[in-house]
């Protein structure tokens, strides 16, 4: 297999350190070239930028830029060039010394970057879902438009429907079955949502990721996001996209064909796998943490239907998703603000979905044609969540 040269943006993040755990075991078959970070955890860029010495760093401000510089060894700083601001990430993800670009940036802020990759004919790994539910329909132009791009997913149930689905056209298929773990909440009927604390929802049952996305997962958002991620990689209707709570975690995905069989795909539950598999695609190469599944244990494995009425958040993700336009894009926007909004207690649980529904129903929607209209409406959902917010949750 050819040698990926990652540009990395989120470094410091969890699919970051994931990542530059599987560079640190292949430093033979990948090496990192360039990354960002926003700078939030300062010892920890250090660290990686000292270990794996790209040539190009991004930081999110002069200031930022100033304490990185200070911090690093005299031989390192003299060897690498550091850039600042939103704008650089461009730089990272079009880095001309990389082939392999890897979005593992919090939210909506990796779109231009996506974007950027796909542009310079980057192998683009989609480990940050939000660009796609955003702006399915520029990513999809781009990546046509750029014959050596290449776009993978590196979101464990969209790997698993990459794999089902290779070499189906989507009129083949019945219906994709997006398992869900179901987060820590799905099976408690009795449970008070306005009682929940972010340290409760933050105890994931099976998957190890960042504080955003963990709660996603437990309001089912991330459930829904993943839906519209589906749709806009796959191009399979929304009717034909169903979500099974599977609280064992193992079946990734699965996919109906017209003819009644089903391909499922199953594996360890760890995001380095992942991550491995988007860098490898099309070659299939050892597993590089050695976790294999253990069939001995497996006696189980249930499927279970979501309550769409209790978990509202996968219920205007559908509707966000069907109505497209600029929905989309202010469905991850609002998400993003009641998230933070709860993780500072500053909202409850059960208003999360309130927060997110009634942006959706104060937005003019727009044909998302262009970066500048999805961006406008990302910014005005912003803005009309902090709206909301004081006017009845203060
Ligand atoms: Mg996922």
């Amino acid at each position: 297999m050819p040698k990926r040269k990652i540009s990395l943006l989120g470094a410091t993040g969890s699919i970051g350190q994931q990542t530059l755990d599987l560079i640190r075991k292949a430093p033979s078959i990948y090496s990192l070239e360039a990354c960002a970070a926003a700078g939030n955890n300062l010892e920890a860029f250090v660290q990686i930028i000292e270990e794996f010495q790209p040539k190009l760093v991004s930081i999110a401000s002069a200031s930022k830029a100033d304490e990185l510089y200070k911090a690093l060894g005299s031989q390192i700083k003299n060897k690498i060039q550091i850039i600042h601001g939103q704008a650089s990430l461009k730089d990272i993800a079009s880095f001309p010394f990389s082939d392999t670009v890897i979005l593992g940036l919090v939210g909506a802020l990796g779109l231009e970057s996506a974007l950027t990759a796909l542009n310079h004919g980057k192998r683009t790994i989609f480990a940050n879902k939000e660009p796609l539910v955003m702006a399915g329909n520029l990513i999809r132009e781009a990546l046509k438009n750029n014959e050596k791009a290449i776009l993978i997913p590196a979101d464990s149930e969209h790997v698993a429907l990459h794999q089902c689905l290779q070499g189906q056209k989507p009129d083949k298929v019945n219906n994709l079955y997006l398992t869900a773990s179901g987060g820590p909440f799905w099976n408690d009927k009795t449970l008070d949502f306005d009682s929940i604390k972010p340290s409760q929802a933050l105890k994931h049952p099976t998957w190890q990721m960042g504080n955003k996305i963990t709660i996603d997962s437990a309001t089912l958002m991330n459930k829904g996001l993943e839906v519209i991620e589906a749709y806009s990689l796959f191009e399979i209707p929304y009717d034909k996209i169903q979500v099974l709570i599977h609280p064992q975690s193992l079946v990734h995905s699965m996919v109906e064909f017209i003819d009644g069989h089903v391909l499922a795909q199953l594996g360890a539950n760890d995001m380095r796998l992942v991550l491995q598999y988007a860098l490898d695609y099309p070659n299939r190469e050892p597993n590089l943490i050695n976790k294999f599944l253990n069939w001995k244990e497996i006696n189980k494995l249930e499927f279970f239907e979501p309550d769409l009425e209790r978990f509202k958040c996968l219920k205007l993700a559908y509707w966000a998703g069907k109505y497209a336009q600029t929905y989309t894009a202010c469905l991850v926007a609002a998400d993003e603000i009641a998230v933070e909004l709860f993780l500072q207690e500053k909202i409850k649980f059960s208003q999360i979905p309130d927060l997110i529904e009634e942006v959706l129903r104060k937005h003019s929607a727009q044909e998302p044609k262009t970066l500048e209209i999805i961006q406008k409406a990302d910014q005005w959902a912003r803005k009309q969540a902090m709206t909301l917010y004081k006017e009845k949750y203060i």
